[in-house]
């Protein structure tokens, strides 16, 4: 995608950007050097990169239809949440729960990985919606599928971590706007 910059006297503060056909267009203060400005277009193009990525497999729309399936199996369906999606931007944590809200994320690293991985990561989250700790009673829960133990071990290797169980989420504002 080409770049184009728009410097402006007007403009203040921010950095934005927008896409019109085809082209990423920055809105940028006259004052800004361009060595920050490179920087901040590079994370402006990253975020673009996941926001591709996150679309891309969230069209293939399978991860609820796992979720569910494995939620009859485990948990005799008998589960409610309201989400489930892919994450781009966790990349050392393999997921996340909400659970009071009932929100699972799933990083997109997980996309790459093994079917039965896949699964553990989607059942652990799924117990989290029952046991917020990792408590005894919540390995129990994990447990229930059969590969838990050895997907934590191939999970282990590939240098991704255990989430942490969320109460709050705080949702990060609109990606397009970036304070030098
Ligand atoms: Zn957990």
């Amino acid at each position: 995608m080409k770049t184009e910059i728009r410097r402006s006297k007007k403009r203040k503060k921010t950095v934005q950007a927008k896409i019109v056909a085809n082209r990423l267009i920055i809105f940028a203060p006259e004052w800004i050097d361009d060595k920050r400005l490179g920087e901040i277009i590079e994370k402006i193009r990253k975020k673009l990169k996941r926001r591709e990525l996150k679309r891309r497999l969230d069209e293939k729309g399978n991860l609820e239809k796992t979720a569910q399936s494995l939620n009859r199996r485990y948990f005799s369906g008998r589960l409610k949440f309201n989400s489930i999606e892919w994450s781009t931007n966790q990349s050392k944590r393999f997921g996340s729960c909400q659970y009071r809200e009932g929100k699972i994320r799933i990083s997109h690293r997980l996309a790459q990985m093994p079917e039965w991985v896949r699964d553990y990561v989607i059942v652990h989250e799924l117990a989290h919606l029952l046991e917020p700790n990792h408590s005894p009673r919540f390995w129990k829960l994990a447990n229930r599928y059969p590969y838990t133990e050895r997907a934590r071990g191939f999970l282990m290797a590939k240098g991704m971590e255990e989430d942490e169980t969320l109460r709050h989420h705080k949702q990060k504002k609109g990606w397009a706007t970036s304070k030098p």
